[in-house]
C-alpha cells in the first residue's frame, strides 16, 4: 500500500500458453494482500472454468453495452473473443488497499499505460519457443489450428518485452514464482512506498541532538 493507501497496479503478459496464469494463481497465494483482478470475457467457458471464478463470462451484446459505456480500464479482442478489465472492480480493490495483478495481453497493456497510470509490468517469457508449443499442446485446451494461431501470435508479442519493468522467464515454475513474489516486494519496499511507515519509526527516535 502506498502513502496514499492505494495499492499498486501490476500487469502481467506473456504469451498464450507460458504458463502467466498458473503462476499468478500461484503468486497470490504466496504474497499476502495481492488480488488477481477477474476480467470480463465474451468467449464461452471452457470445461472445468467457473462463471466468477476464472472469468466473468458474458455475452457479446453485454460485452459491447460495458464499452459503449466506457466501463473497461482496457480491453482487447484476443484470438476472436473479446476480453475487458473492469474499472470499477480494479478501483475498488485499488482504493481498498489491495495491491492488484491484471492478467493481460500487451495491446491490453498499452492502453493501461496510454492512460498514464502508474504500473509495474512484469513480462513472462518461455525458455524458447518450442518450450510455448510443448505446453499448448500438454495443456489439451485448444485445437491444433489454435495452437498454431497462438504460436503465430507468439512471435509477434515476444518483442514487446522491452515495454514493461521486468522479465520473468517461466522455466522451473517454483522459481519462476519465487521470482515474481521478490519483484512485488522490491516493488512495496520503495522509499516512495515505505515513507510513511519510516517516517513513523523516525518519530520513534529521540531529536539526536545529544547523541
Ligand atoms: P497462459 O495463462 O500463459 O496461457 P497456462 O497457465 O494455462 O498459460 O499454462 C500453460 C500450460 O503450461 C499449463 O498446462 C501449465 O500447467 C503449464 N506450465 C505452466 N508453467 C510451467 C512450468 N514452469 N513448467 C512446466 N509447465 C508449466
Ligand atoms: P484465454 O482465453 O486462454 O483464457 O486467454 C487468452 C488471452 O486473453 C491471454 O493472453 C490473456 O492474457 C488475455 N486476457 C485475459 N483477460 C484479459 C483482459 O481482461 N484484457 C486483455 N487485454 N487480455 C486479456
Amino acid at each position: 500500500m502506498s502513502n496514499s493507501g492505494r495499492g499498486l497496479l501490476f500487469i502481467v503478459s506473456a504469451p498464450s500458453g507460458t504458463g502467466k496464469t498458473t503462476l499468478v494463481e500461484r503468486l497470490v497465494q504466496l504474497v499476502p494482500n495481492l488480488r488477481m483482478s477477474r476480467s470480463y470475457t465474451s468467449r464461452p467457458a471452457r470445461a472445468g472454468e467457473q462463471n466468477g471464478v476464472d472469468y466473468n463470462f458474458i455475452s457479446r451484446e453485454r460485452f459491447d453495452a460495458m464499452v459503449g459505456d466506457g466501463a473497461f480500464l482496457e480491453w482487447a479482442d484476443v484470438f476472436g473473443h473479446c476480453y475487458g478489465t473492469s474499472a470499477a472492480d480494479t478501483d475498488t480493490l485499488l482504493s481498498q488497499g489491495h495491491d492488484v495483478v491484471l492478467v493481460i495481453d500487451v495491446q491490453g497493456a498499452r492502453q493501461v499505460r496510454s492512460r498514464g497510470i502508474e504500473t509495474v509490468g512484469v513480462f513472462v517469457l518461455p525458455p524458447s519457443a518450442s518450450v510455448l508449443e510443448q505446453r499448448l499442446r500438454g495443456r489439451s485446451k485448444d485445437s491444433e489450428e489454435q495452437i498454431r494461431r497462438r504460436l503465430e501470435v507468439a512471435c509477434r508479442e515476444v518483442h514487446e518485452f522491452s515495454g514493461y519493468e521486468y522479465v520473468v522467464v517461466n522455466d522451473e515454475l517454483d522459481a519462476a514464482v519465487d521470482r515474481m513474489a521478490a519483484i512485488v516486494l522490491a516493488e512495496r519496499a520503495r522509499v516512495k512506498m515505505m515513507r510513511r511507515r519510516a517516517e513513523e519509526i523516525i518519530g520513534t527516535f529521540a531529536d539526536g541532538k545529544d547523541t
